[in-house]
């Protein structure tokens, strides 16, 4: 569970986040939906803690970790534009995390395996990020981000960059990912059909105020107001 209360955050007079308040339950794949500029990535950053609240508090697993740097959360996450470590293999990048916290090397050696077979990137291990699709790069970056068995995986836009085809087929395999790992999922986007499709949880943020949460069917057939009926009817 990650439970978000209270949050604030402005910039200058602009508030990004009004008062937003929300539990995303464990195992679940939650998605932040939302227009540009509704405080989705403002408020995944919040929990990541990449971004200071000016109030309301962040707890992970019962854990409150408002104060705690991210490398205390117990999180992994993946950007749009991801960074991979260039000069790195796809296996090295796996890797990263767990070489950082000095793991044993065998043990290393069967997490990245095990994980390459999952992301489906077994052949690919001795390439460099530069040889490999935006697909299979996300795909890494996933990986990369799962290696250190975090709590909660945060997704930011992952496949907003790529083309629909691919973005299409990565979100299926996101799907079947979530269904194997269970790991408790946040994934950012603005698109509609995205969140319908991939999400067991839908959270629809406007002005940096959440306008309703609920299953994917209820806010389709049920939406709380006109906002959430526009933007969910709306096609991208
Ligand atoms: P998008 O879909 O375009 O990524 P978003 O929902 O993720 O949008 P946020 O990035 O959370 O939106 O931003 C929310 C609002 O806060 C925006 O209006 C943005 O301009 C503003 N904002 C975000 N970060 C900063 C910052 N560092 N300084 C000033 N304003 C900011
Ligand atoms: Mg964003």
């Amino acid at each position: 569970m990650i439970t978000v209360s209270g949050a604030r955050k402005s910039y200058g007079d602009f508030t990004a986040l009004d008062d937003v308040s929300l539990e995303i339950p464990p195992g679940s794949l939650t998605a932040l939906l939302g227009p540009s500029g509704s405080g989705k990535s403002t408020l995944l950053r919040a929990i990541a803690g990449l971004e200071t609240l000016d109030s309301g508090r962040v707890a992970i697993a019962g854990v409150d970790v408002t104060g705690l740097p991210p490398q205390k959360r117990g999180i992994g996450f993946v950007f749009q534009h991801y960074a991979a470590f260039k000069h790195m293999t796809v296996r090295d990048n796996v890797a990263f995390g767990l070489t950082i916290r000095r793991k044993p090397k065998a043990q290393v050696r069967a997490k990245v395996d095990e994980l390459l077979e999952i992301v489906g990137l077994e052949g690919f291990q001795h390439r460099y990020p530069s040889q490999l699709s935006g697909g299979q790069r996300q795909r890494m970056a996933l990986a990369r981000a799962l290696a250190v068995d975090p709590e909660v995986l945060l997704l930011d836009e992952p496949f907003g960059a790529l083309d629909a085809k691919v973005r299409a087929d990565l979100r299926r395999w996101l799907r079947r990912l979530h269904d194997e790992v269970h790991v408790t999922t946040v994934l950012v986007t603005h698109d509609q059909e995205e969140a319908l499709d991939v999400a067991d949880r839908i959270a629809v943020l406007n002005k940096g105020g959440i306008e309703q949460v609920g299953n994917p069917v209820d806010l389709y057939d049920r939406p709380a107001n006109d906002f959430v009926m526009s933007f969910l009817g709306s096609v991208a």
